[in-house]
């Protein structure tokens, strides 16, 4: 470890090296080179260790983010990784795929002058070597209780519960639909962010601490949740939103048009083998593509359709680049990839040819007008404007909301109005829907966000079932 609290200003921010475009344009590996043992402790040695940390705030589960660089740089490894381990769920998960420019590197004090320090690889950089080492949480202290909770999806906010559940003795038995485990994080997130390995090393960890995992079993076909709700004491949902937004553009169902998640899952399973059945490949090769929309699903998108071999890919969007949704990190992968990004235009329409086939997308160009409820500028369209893009594939990426449930209709869980299942922090015990029994987070509570925080309300909702248990 260096004496030198200066250490920000001899060292520079580094990330880790990126592998070779050429490379990275045609796979589906992760596009980061891991951080070596020399690189992550002079990087965590930048760390200022400043008396009120930003950074620790800002991270929606409150990593203990300065413990934990100064356990790495004096190689504690095993010991960092418990302590990673103490606040979330998933820290290898989050160090890849969350938009730390927006979060814990975004607060960092150093940020704006010297470069923040790179806290997201270096989380990754812990659990990813403990596991080498054959680092496991440790459980020999945990005391098992007699009950047990069903916890229907398991995507971050389904395993943040079902982490917390077990380490305290109460047994979590997780249902899926899916063949793996993840949610989005096996399903939608491409495996050039996140390598679907990740989630398998994670179902045998979880298995070793004793989460039981039913998966290929849909609640409400495969079994009901009458027969869920006799067998546990408490159920927890963390079922996500899967609604595609549309946009109602004139002849948006066209041939060559598609919703954004469709595309990813299709491509997820022709590149792990999983049955397609359920859900078939979408190819872009050799196709113009245009993604409509700017979060990290329309960067997703973007990039998946250039390694498909895709001609001319273009992402088209309302606002303008600094007014975009997702991280910027994904936004630099894409433009170094390849991807054109068209600002300030909305879309009107889908042209089509004489078959009835994508043949472009009408737009209108936008300018930025007075902020919105959210404080977000609106895109107000320019008179006069139209024009039209080429196309002969289009991918919509507008968002999801919740999809219809009615398995649980019977249940008397409170649906709001914009469909999600109404399960308060504040309540008497904290995640609880209006039937007692039932507990809920995740996207299908706060509506499509990230995975942090999808972990973080999982954790949450898994404190309010014991309290409710009386465990
Ligand atoms: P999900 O991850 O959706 O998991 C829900 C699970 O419930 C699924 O496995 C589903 O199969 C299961 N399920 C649903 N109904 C049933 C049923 N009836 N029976 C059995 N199982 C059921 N966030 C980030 O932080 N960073 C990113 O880079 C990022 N990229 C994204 C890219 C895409 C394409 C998408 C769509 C989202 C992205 N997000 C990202 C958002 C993030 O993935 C979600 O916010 C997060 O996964 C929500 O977690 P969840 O557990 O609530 O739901
Ligand atoms: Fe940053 Fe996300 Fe890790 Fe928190 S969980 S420290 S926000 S990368």
């Amino acid at each position: 470890m260096s004496e030198n609290v200066y250490q920000f200003i001899d060292v520079q921010r580094v990330d880790p090296r990126k592998k070779p475009i050429s490379a990275r344009k045609q796979s589906f590996v992760e596009i980061y080179e891991p951080f070596s043992e020399t690189q992550v402790n002079s990087q965590a040695d930048r760390c200022l260790d400043c008396g009120n940390p930003y950074c620790e705030w800002k991270c929606p589960v409150h990593n203990y983010i300065p413990q934990w660089l100064k356990l790495i740089r004096t190689g504690r490894i095993l010991e960092a990784a418990e302590l990673s381990h103490r606040t979330n769920s998933l820290p290898e998960v989050c160090g890849r795929v969350c938009p730390q420019d927006r979060l814990c590197e975004g607060s960092c004090t150093l940020e704006e002058e010297f470069g923040a320090v790179t806290i997201g690889n270096i989380e990754k950089y812990i659990t990813d070597t403990a596991f080498k080492m054959g680092w496991k949480p440790d459980m020999s202290y945990v005391v098992w209780s007699d009950k047990k909770v069903a916890i229907i999806g398991a995507g971050p906010a389904g395993l943040g519960c079902a982490d917390i559940l077990v380490r305290n003795g109460v047994k979590p038995v997780v249902f899926d639909r899916h063949p793996e485990i993840g949610g989005l994080l096996t399903f939608g997130i491409p495996s050039f962010k996140l390598e679907k390995e990740v989630m398998q090393k994670r179902r045998e960890i979880f298995t070793e601490m004793g989460v039981e995992f039913k998966l290929n079993t849909e609640v409400g076909v495969d079994i009901t949740l009458d027969e869920i709700l006799a067998e546990y004491d408490a159920v927890f949902l963390g079922v996500g939103t899967y609604q595609s937004m549309r946009a109602g553009l004139e002849n948006e169902d066209a041939e060559g048009v598609f919703d954004a998640l469709p595309f990813l899952i299709g491509n997820t399973n022709h590149v792990m083998g999983y049955a397609e059945d359920k859900q078939a490949y979408i190819d872009m090769a050799n196709e113009k593509v245009v993604v409509l929309g700017g979060g990290d699903t329309a960067m997703d998108c973007v990039r998946t359709s250039i390694r498909q071999g895709a001609t001319q890919v273009t992402c088209a969007y309302r606002r303008d680049e600094e007014n975009m949704p997702g991280s910027k990190r994904e936004v630099k992968n894409a433009r170094e990839e390849g991807v054109e990004f068209t600002f300030n235009v909305q879309p009107k329409g889908i042209v089509v040819d004489e078959h009835g086939k994508v043949a472009g997308v009408k737009m209108v160009k936008t300018q930025l007008g007075e902020p919105d409820e959210n404080g977000r500028r609106r895109a107000e369209e320019v008179a006069g404007s139209e024009h039209v893009i080429e196309a002969t594939k289009v991918l919509m990426a507008f968002g999801f909301k919740p999809h219809k449930m009615d398995w649980l209709e019977p249940y008397g869980v409170e649906i709001n109005h914009w469909g999600g299942i109404n399960a308060p922090e504040k309540g008497e015990f904290t995640h609880q829907t209006t039937n007692p029994k039932i507990f809920a987070g995740g996207d299908i509570v706060r509506g499509s966000d990230l995975v942090v925080t999808a972990i973080f309300e999982g954790r949450n909702a898994a404190e309010g079932i014991m309290d409710y248990l009386g465990v």
